[in-house]
């Protein structure tokens, strides 16, 4: 472990100004379970750790069905997961909230660490892509919201300038009869890097499509939001030849690199298989809602 200094943020002013003083080693700490993994390990060179999680704002959850759900970038999975309105209204969110980690992690690690520690295989990111969830983000020019899709820019890098720091995360109110569903492969049953994920946000007229919004993880370097996945839904009754279209669109967007985890033909494969299945999940979801 490298010698560092902790300072704790009460205020969002004070986190920024810390954040300022504290120059190109200063880093956000949320849960720390990224982040003092990769300081222990000298990935990176931290020189001050600014902890976010005493700020009111970034440790609140609400809910409203016009304006839809707000989760401070902080707040711990635990809760996201245990919330009433996050179970019923976004479920592709809890779902990947609960697998993240075990109990330990989970009651640190937020959807604000997942987000900006910006792995190709957070298994949040796909399903705040898919459910158009924006970051809002503080910094010393002020702030600026920037839809998660636009996040991240590769493996460990985001859209944050130097002194930035996402606050909260924002979540529109689905449209009526829409479903969303967010499924993942690892090798085991939990406590594993994801192989591939994939989440979907579905609406539904009837048994027609008329919005889709797929996103798939750990195919790329960064998570990948699929439009050809989506067009081959959209507009169209949802059937087996539907469903089998977006998987194959989703399998030929896919660019993998292949490791210990798995093949190149592996995930693209998984891309397919858990997209047709986020799909029929969604479907399943947007029927009852
Ligand atoms: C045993 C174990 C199991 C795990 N399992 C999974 C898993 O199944 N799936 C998965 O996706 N991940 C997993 N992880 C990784 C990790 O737990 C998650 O990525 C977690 O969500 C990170 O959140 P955190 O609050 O702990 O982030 P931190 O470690 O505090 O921060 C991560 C990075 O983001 C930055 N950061 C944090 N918050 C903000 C913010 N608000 N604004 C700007 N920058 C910020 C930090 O500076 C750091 O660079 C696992 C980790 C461990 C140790």
């Amino acid at each position: 472990m490298q010698a560092l200094r902790y300072a704790r943020a009460t205020s969002i002013d004070e986190a920024m100004r810390m954040l300022q003083e504290g120059g190109e080693t200063a880093r956000v700490l949320a849960g720390g379970t990224d982040v003092i993994v990769q300081a222990r390990e000298r990935r990176r060179v931290i020189g001050l750790f600014v902890d976010i999680k005493h700020i009111p704002e970034v440790m609140a959850l609400e809910y409203d069905p016009q304006r839809g759900l707000r989760i401070g970038s902080a707040v711990p999975l635990y809760r996201v997961y245990g919330d009433a309105n996050v179970q019923r209204v976004y479920p592709a969110l809890r779902a990947a909230a609960h697998v993240i980690g075990g109990k330990a992690i989970q009651g640190r690690a937020s959807l604000g660490g997942n987000l900006s520690n910006a792995s190709p295989a957070a298994d949040s990111i796909p399903t705040m892509m898919a459910s158009e969830a924006v970051a809002e983000i503080a910094g010393p020019n002020g702030r600026r919201d920037v839809r998660v899709n636009e996040f991240c820019t590769g493996p460990g890098r985001n859209v944050l300038q130097p002194g930035e720091f996402v606050v909260t995360l924002r979540f529109p109110q689905p449209a009526p009869h829409t479903g969303q569903a967010w499924e993942r492969f690892i090798p085991r049953n939990e406590m594993d890097i994801a192989v591939v994920n994939a989440a979907c946000a579905l609406t539904l007229s009837g048994d027609t499509v008329t919005a889709a919004r797929i996103a798939i993880g750990a195919v790329a370097p960064t998570a990948i939001m699929v439009p050809a996945a989506a067009e081959a839904l959209v507009g169209r009754r949802l059937t087996d030849d539907t469903i089998a279209a977006a998987g194959a669109a989703a399998k030929d967007a896919a660019i993998p690199i292949e490791d210990m985890r798995g093949t190149v033909r592996q995930r693209k494969h998984l891309a397919d298989v858990l997209v047709q299945r986020v799909v029929r999940a969604a479907a399943e979801k947007a029927r009852g809602n």
